[in-house]
């Protein structure tokens, strides 16, 4: 089982208060798209909002967690399931869906390479409105 600790120490990341609460808030929620401000409501212990930042840049550093701007300067953090996947955003009310289809980062990375940088990471994201933001379906 995928303990805070085992994946703290699997990365060689010290475990702050901070970095703990944090990555817990992922772990029970292993599939959920969060914001900042829901990682900071979620969290079982109270850290300032400074500390959540800076413990979420080192589990993204790390790769524990991974980040997606979903436009607009907003950026949603999931656990890091180790597969690469895409991402169905609603422009409006910002729900955020993972895209079930395969992801084949070759071509990103050949590209990259070939710009003569090193590949890091690559993420698509489909925008669009939502169901129950076009006025379509039930309210
Ligand atoms: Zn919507
Ligand atoms: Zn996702």
């Amino acid at each position: 089982m995928k303990t805070v600790y085992s994946e703290l120490a699997r990365v060689r990341l010290g475990h702050t208060n901070a970095r703990v609460a944090v990555l817990k808030v992922f772990l029970d929620r292993p599939t959920q798209h969060l914001a900042v401000d829901q990682v900071f409501g979620y969290l079982s212990e109270p850290c300032s909002l400074s500390t959540v930042y800076r413990a979420l840049s080192n589990l993204l550093d790390v790769g524990l967690i991974t980040g997606t701007s979903i436009g607009g300067g907003r950026i949603v953090y999931e656990f890091n399931r180790g597969v690469a996947h895409s991402h169905l955003v609603c422009r409006d009310c910002g729900r955020v869906c993972d895209v079930d289809w395969p992801v084949s980062t070759e071509q990103y990375e050949n590209y990259a390479r070939s710009q003569g940088y090193s590949y890091l990471n690559s993420s698509l994201v489909i925008f669009g409105r939502c169901p129950k933001c076009s006025g379509g379906g039930h309210r």
